[in-house]
This record gives structure tokens, sequence and C-alpha cells, in this order.
């Protein structure tokens, strides 16, 4: 029951981007899976929502605590503003309600994971994150009292101008909004008009850009925004690169930590580059790289730090470097390889093809040449594994103008990855709105050749191989061998009551790589690890 006729502005975001599934930024990435598929029928154990407390989520999306911290510093207070969890939206949008901001980081799910995973999938295909965010419009109260809708975040350029109709959104704020959301809540709760669409070109300067002042999922805060090495495919490269100063960096780390966190998330697109020297072709500047992880790991109830990304050659320009900050980081891990702490952050390897490095990437590989991009991958490797960092690592399937060449020259690279500590995610090409490349076509799995579809499914065998020892491994408990069994059923329920009956070339590929990953014959395995639990047990 609403009270006092609503709150006068209302937070939320999808239950998928809201959660913190359970306190794991790598399992979030399920986000993308399709809907149906049976397993989020366990929604509430694999995507509870956060805590709420006088009815706020004590997490939220770190971008919808900076348009909060926006309003906060400029009029608003916090009895006007509610930042609340979807499911609360009954309870405090009401008459008074003036406006219901919406983050969204993947709305309609055509965000490279998204894209790739719920078509692979099957079940329908709607991937999860769009299921959740629509549902938000179905909300009663929202349906009822008709607030101002104003959508923004990483992935409001999904929502083009029909699905804006169809969903009822008043504005969506395409680009950075820490200034420009201000003027148009202002707007809202005035009663005055809105514009449809915002594309805010424009890159904050740091001094406009508020600091958080409640709890962000994951423990997130901003180290450095933009990029600068103008990756085609990509769109934080469209934005200026800027640094995040340390004591604001810290600032917003006591707030996470003070609302209940432990681990602290760096968003970010490089760690390595923190401060660099932008005189230098990407040189790291290893001293401030150490003052902020010093600084961070110095606050008291910080437990873990998980960089969101890195690039892969500072670590060739500056192997020393990899290995001081794991003096630092190691102390610091938030995952485990075998029972021992490693250090993970995401980057991108792409492609391992110096003909389309040059093309679309020239700025990844530098300081060094495209044609060196193949042994730059693998010494940074090297360099990383041996001070115990796994980079999880992104490759791009079906690239506008992929040859034949350039795929088998990735087959290759991940054949050679199989010496490492890594995990892989292909994604299909995708033409994001704001990105160079926004008018190429998607690539899709139909179109792929058999070379690209080997590609996909090799780094699936390397992921299953590599992990499937640390997941079941040779643990001899009763939880080990349930663990064997779990994996067993749910790999082995899915072909027998899903894979094995789809026609067409896509459902080969999928029967193909399920039964690589999982074994052959699905009735014995079930059997075999029902066998083995019951001699664990007796
Ligand atoms: S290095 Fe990464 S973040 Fe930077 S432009 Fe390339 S893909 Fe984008």
């Amino acid at each position: 029951m609403v009270k006092n006729g609503g709150t006068k502005i209302v937070l939320t975001a999808s239950q998928t981007e809201i959660s913190d599934f359970r306190n794991n930024p790598f399992i979030a990435f399920s986000g993308s899976f399709p809907h149906r598929m049976p397993i989020w029928s366990s929604r509430m154990l694999l995507f509870p929502p956060p805590p709420v407390e006088n009815g706020r989520s004590r997490f939220a999306p770190y971008g919808l605590r900076k348009i909060e911290a926006g309003l906060l510093d400029n009029g608003f207070s916090q009895d006007d503003i509610m930042t609340v969890i979807p499911d609360d939206l009954n309870k405090v949008v009401g008459p008074d309600t003036k406006v219901v901001g919406i983050s969204a980081m993947d709305p309609l799910g055509l965000a490279y994971v998204s894209f790739t995973y719920s078509t692979f999938l099957g079940w329908g295909n709607e991937p999860e994150n769009m299921h959740a965010f629509q549902k938000i419009f179905r909300t009663k109260a929202i349906k009822k009292h008709k607030p101002k809708i104003i959508v923004g975040g990483a992935g409001s350029w999904q929502i083009g101008p029909k699905a804006q109709k169809l969903l009822g959104i008043d504005t969506v704020i395409i680009g950075e909004a820490d200034e420009i959301a201000v003027e148009i809540f202002n707007k809202a709760v005035k009663g005055e008009a809105l514009p449809a669409r915002v594309k805010q070109k424009r890159s904050s300067p740091i001094e406009k850009i508020p600091l958080i002042k409640n709890a962000a999922v994951h423990g997130t805060v901003e180290i450095s925004r933009g990029c600068g090495r103008n990756c085609q495919f990509c769109t934080p490269t469209m934005r200026k690169r800027r640094d995040m100063p340390i004591e604001k960096i810290v600032e917003e780390v006591k707030v996470n930590i003070a609302n209940g966190n432990d681990m602290i998330t760096l968003a970010t697109e490089d760690l390595f580059l923190y401060c660099y020297d932008r005189t230098t072709k990407f040189h790291p500047n290893a001293m401030a790289v150490y003052n902020l992880i010093k600084n961070i790991a110095a606050v008291p109830g910080v437990n873990a730090i998980q960089p969101a990304h890195i690039s892969l050659t500072p670590a060739v320009v500056d192997p020393e470097m990899i290995s001081e900050l794991t003096n630092i980081m190691y102390e610091c891990c938030r995952y485990h390889y075998k029972g021992e702490p490693i250090i993970t952050a995401e980057t991108g390897i792409e492609t391992a093809s110096p003909r389309l490095i040059g093309k679309y990437m020239r700025g990844k590989c530098l300081p060094y040449k495209p044609e060196q991009w193949p042994e730059v991958i693998l010494e940074s490797y090297g360099i990383l594994n041996d001070n115990n960092w796994t980079p999880l690592s992104t490759i791009i399937i079906g690239l506008p103008d992929e040859q034949e060449s350039d795929t088998l020259t990735t087959l290759e690279l991940v054949d050679d990855i199989f010496n490492y500590r890594s995990f892989l995610v292909p994604n299909l090409f995708a033409n994001l709105e704001e990105c160079i490349l926004r008018n190429e076509r998607r690539a899709n799995f139909d179109a792929c050749t058999d070379t690209q579809i080997e590609l996909f499914q090799r780094c699936w065998e390397y992921n299953a191989h590599l992990w499937k020892q640390d997941w079941l491994g040779k643990n001899k408990t009763p939880m080990g061998f349930a663990q064997r069994l779990a994996t067993t059923l749910i790999f082995n329920a899915a072909y027998l009551i899903y894979y094995r009956w789809g026609k067409g070339n896509l459902a080969k590929i999928r029967r193909d790589l399920l039964l690589k990953v999982s074994g052959t014959k699905p009735i014995e395995k079930i059997s075999a690890s029902l066998k083995a639990v019951k001699s664990a047990l007796r």
C-alpha cells in the first residue's frame, strides 16, 4: 500500500540489474540467458533482490546511484527520492509521484553477450535482461498513476522510438547523464514538457560527476571513464578518457563499505592504464596504479578488489608492474581456482588476425604493431598467469569482412591458449548503435562459416577442459559428488529434454557443443554419477 500519495522521484532498475547475483559479478552474465530456460525457475536462487531497508534498496546499479547523487547535490532531499527494487514499486509510486527513473544496461538484450547467448541457447531467444526490464512497465502503480518515465544507462541506445512508444517512456537519455539528468528530472517534477530523446555527446568533466551517496551493486566505484584506443566496434571509446582522483575514489569506497559491501569493483576500461602519461603510446604509470590499489586496500572493511577490465599490452610493456601489483592484490581476491586465490578481469582479444586488428582496432595493440598482436597476447597471458592473474577474454566472431584466413588465425591462437589459464567468451559481432561500425550488419549463427562455428565451439571446449577441473575436480566428499551429479543432471537433462530435438543448423551446433562439453552418453553418465554418490554415502 502506497504511503502519503507516493514519493516525488522514484528510481529503480530491473531485477537482473539490481541484484548482486549473490555477490558474484561473473554469474551476472547469466542475465543474458533466455528467460524461458528452466534455470530461471530458481530465480531467487540465482539473482535474489538486494536487502531492503526502510523501503529503500540497500544496493543499486552504479549509474543509478550517480543520478541519485546528482539530484541530491542539486536541491532534492532524501525524502524526495526513493531508490527501490522493482518488486516494491507499488509501495512508493502513487498520485504524487512525478517521475520514475529507470536504469537500462541491456534492456532489449541487444548487447554482445545477450545477443549471442540468447540466440545460441534457444528456449525462445528472449534474454532474461529484456524480460526483467519490460516487467517494470507492467507494474500496477505505474499504469495507474502514469508518472513521467525517464530511462538512461549504458544500454539505453537499444530503445528506439518504436519501443519507446510501446513501453510509454517519456524520455530516453543516451550518453553520459551526470549533468543533463538533473535538468530533465527538474522539468518532470515541475510538470514541464520533456524531450523525447536526448543524445548527450559531451563527456562530463570530472568536477561535474557527482560522488555516490549510497552503496552500489558489487561495491562499484569508477576509477576511469572512456578508453582512447578507438576500437571501432566499441562504445566506451566514444567518450573522452578521464581518470578519477584517488581521494574521490576512496570516498566512494567508504560509502560502499559503510553500507554493507566488502568487495570493491573497479569500473574502468583498463586498470593498468590508470593515470598513464598521455604523451606515451599507452605506457602504464605503475606508481599511480600501486597508489590507487594501496589506498583502496587500506580502507578498513575492504576484503576483495575486483577490477572490471584490463588491456593486455601493459603486461608486456611493464611485467614488473604486474608482479608488484599482485603482491598487493593477492590478499584481496574474489575468485579461486582449485582452492588458490586468483586475480581476474575482463579483457578483449577479439581476433588474432593482424589484418582485422589493423583495420578496426589498431589502437588495441599499441605500443606494438598489428603483426605482433598474436605473440603479444600469448606473452601477456604468460606474464599474467605467472602472477596469478586469470584473464576473462572476449573474442568476436563475424567482424565485417572477416575472411577464412582471419578466423583460422584466431582458431590457432585459441589452440595455443590451451597452455594457459583463462576463460574465453566468444561473441557474435553486434553493431552497437553508438560505435563506429554501427552501420555494418550483425553476425548470426546461420550465416557463420564452418570455421567460425569451430572457433565458437573450440572456445567452449577450452573453458570446459580448464574449468571442469576446478568446478568438478577430484573432491571425494559427498558435497563434491553432489556437485558433479547436479552438473551432469543439468547438462544431460537439457540435452534430453530440449537440445536433442531441434532441427536446422543452429540446433546441430548446440547439440554438438553440448555433447563435446558434457560427454556423449547422457543416460550412462547420469547413472554413473548416481552410483558414485551412493557409494560415497555408504
Ligand atoms: S581497448 Fe577495449 S575499451 Fe578500449 S576501445 Fe578497445 S574494446 Fe573499447
